[in-house]
């Protein structure tokens, strides 16, 4: 079955195509990213498997004509992988926000797409443009069956007392105001790999999953299903993150506001888009010029360094506390499949329970899946790459088939 994964931002369309046998038979047809539509200079980079990047530069106004680039793209004598588009079987998406309308992914109707606007609310950047997503697909290949995956839906089995706020309890009621967690197909899909890698049986398991990228989240999960995670309301919540400030005392935000005149889209702006890393360095919200800039002695960027690892440390900690004991603590996402000095810090911080990292295991672990805990530690430690389009496209081959 060849699936087509779309994952559709505000200015930018990323996809995957994939042919699959099985839930783990499967190959990578191609992948591309779309960049900067409706700007002078949009872009499409794509690449066919086993062979060399293409980029495309083309005037692309709005995300229906991106699509048909894309599509274009995929059946090009030159470099597309597909004789035409009727070769492709299905389309699924990745959408950010699902609220608690959504535990698993669904296949789209009228009923899924105003839900999806709904939570347009709560997903201001995100939902809107995934609807673009959905409907330039529509016209495309109008009678593709579509499907939908959100990050939100492994969070759906969290407790009350791990969703709500203690805010009065009609904002609930009538706004939906509760924690929804995020990157929760990313949490699912590392659990699941490393509960394999280690073996444990999931179903009788307590593993902690750390998705340390340019969005940051923890989560706890309990004989596999998710009990606690570090994103709430949105994605602001929890560690420090490149550009979101994370957990704040709720009263910094009316007195910023205050102090400096600004109004609520500003402040929005001011915790998601100029704070975290980039907040406290002033420089930037890229890990790998954090760790150059405190290299040469810039102690904001140090600063940055140290509360990354503390604030995961402290996460990874209250988990332990709430699941009585963890089994296995898992890496993943660009900063922690990238940077070795990061788990080894963090697993520092658990030396008192006996958790030992494998210095050369750890160091040597960039690209592949691996064990990076010591043979003697008392809870197995992995760095798992993570692999959201392939959860997209499982869950859109079941979904499919079982209609
Ligand atoms: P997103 O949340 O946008 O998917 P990623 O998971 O791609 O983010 O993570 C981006 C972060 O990963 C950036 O801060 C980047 O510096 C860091 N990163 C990516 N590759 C490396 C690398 N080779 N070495 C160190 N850090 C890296």
């Amino acid at each position: 079955m060849i699936i087509l994964v779309i994952n559709c931002g505000s200015s930018s369309i990323k996809y995957q195509l994939l042919d699959m046998k099985g839930d783990e038979e499967y190959s990578l047809l191609a992948k591309g990213n779309l960049e900067k539509i409706a700007l002078p200079d949009s872009k499409l980079t794509h690449k066919p498997s086993g062979r060399d990047s293409i980029v495309i530069n083309q005037s692309v106004p709005d995300h229906n004509v991106g699509m048909k680039l894309v599509m274009e793209t995929l059946v090009s004598k030159e470099y597309g992988v597909l004789k035409s588009f009727d070769d492709i079987d299905a389309v699924g998406h990745r959408i950010v926000q699902g609220a608690d309308f959504f535990s698993g992914s669904a296949l789209v109707d009228k009923d899924v797409l105003s839900k999806i606007e709904y939570c347009s609310d709560f997903a201001p950047l995100h939902n809107p443009a995934h609807l673009l997503g959905i409907k330039a697909v529509s016209e495309v290949l109008p009678s593709v069956p579509q499907c939908v995956t959100f990050d939100t839906a492994f969070h759906q089995t969290m407790e009350p007392y791990a969703y709500m706020y203690a805010l009065p309890y009609k904002y609930y009621e009538q706004y939906r105001v509760r924690r929804y967690g995020a990157h929760g197909t990313s949490h699912q899909y590392v659990s699941q790999r490393g509960a394999k890698l280690a073996g444990l049986d999931l179903a009788d398991s307590r593993i902690i999953t750390c998705h340390i990228g340019n969005g940051s989240s923890v989560t706890a999960i309990r004989n596999g299903k998710c009990v606690d995670t570090s994103m709430g309301f949105t994605p602001l919540e929890g560690m420090i993150m490149g550009t979101r400030c994370g957990i704040i005392d709720a009263n910094i935000v009316p007195y910023i506001m205050k102090k400096e005149g600004l109004s609520p889209d500003e402040m929005t702006d001011l915790m998601n888009k100029k704070s975290g890393f980039l907040g406290i360095s002033g420089k930037t919200s890229d890990m790998r010029d954090i760790c150059d800039l405190a290299a040469a002695g810039d102690e904001k960027a140090e600063i940055v360094k140290k509360k990354v690892t503390f604030d995961i440390a402290k996460l990874v900690g209250g988990y332990i506390a709430e699941m009585n004991g963890v089994d296995l603590i898992v890496f993943t996402a660009g900063i922690a499949e990238n940077n070795p000095w990061l788990r080894n810090d963090v697993c520092a911080q658990l030396s008192y329970m006996g958790v030992r990292i494998d210095q050369e295991a750890n160091a040597s672990a960039r690209r592949d899946e691996a064990i990076i805990s010591a043979p003697d530690s008392t809870v197995k430690v992995a760095m798992i790459p993570t692999n959201e389009e392939l959860v997209i496209a499982r869950d859109t081959m079941r979904v499919v088939l079982s209609k």
